[in-house]
């Protein structure tokens, strides 16, 4: 055994390298080294690679088995064209309103809340509450009608949610909410529609 001020790696080094002594730790620990930064790589590839297909399939959230409507799939060209330049930043560009900028913060009436964009009921009333946040906020969404995906947009990660049925961005979803869920779906008013008990419901956006 060479003389070594080095711990039990370079044990390791020295017993598989036989007579070679002490000229042979350094490149294998430099290896070892290099093969941790390929694992740490991988790892964050595949982390990656996960979030991607998230991004490109959205799945339904739970809860969402048996859909009662239909994908809308239309290009972002034609949603430019039919939502107001605001709705299509948040909803298609995932961009976010002021807060305190939507007179849905402060909507207190009982009522539904649908997609701007397709007209998909997203939110009952009875689930929104004051956050303080100056963003309209509920604890819960109606079953099926959101889908999920992680986005890294502030390096930590954060649950984007949009819209099931046309994939438009409504907002992130954080776990400091109330009870009973412990839920806050954070969203942006420009993107929903608000609906007062009484009034029908619009018929869902259809492609043209
Ligand atoms: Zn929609």
């Amino acid at each position: 055994m060479s003389e070594s001020s080095e711990s039990s790696e370079s044990n390791v080094s020295n017993r598989s390298s036989g007579s070679s002594g002490s000229s042979g730790w350094p490149r294998r620990r430099l290896l070892g080294t290099l093969a941790a930064i390929v694992a740490a790589a991988a790892a964050y590839l595949g982390r990656a690679t996960s979030v991607l297909r998230a991004a490109e399939a959205p799945e339904p959230s739970p809860g969402g088995a048996g859909k009662d409507f239909t994908p809308l799939e239309l290009p972002d060209s034609a949603w430019k064209q039919l939502l107001p330049a605001a709705s299509y930043d948040v909803l298609f560009e995932e961009a976010t309103e002021k807060p305190f900028s939507s007179p849905l913060n402060d909507e207190k009436r009982a009522g539904t809340f649908i997609c701007a964009a397709c007209y998909l009921p997203l939110f009952s009333s009875k689930t929104k509450f004051d956050s303080g946040t100056g963003w309209p906020s509920f604890w819960d969404h109606l079953p099926g009608r959101l889908g999920e995906k992680t986005d890294f947009k502030l390096l930590l990660p954060r649950t984007e949610y949009h819209c099931a049925r046309c994939t438009g961005h409504q907002g992130h979803v954080f776990d400091d909410g109330p009870e009973p869920t412990g839920l806050r779906y954070c969203n942006n008013g420009v993107a929903l529609q608000f609906v007062p008990d009484g009034e029908p419901l619009p018929a869902l956006r259809q492609a043209t």
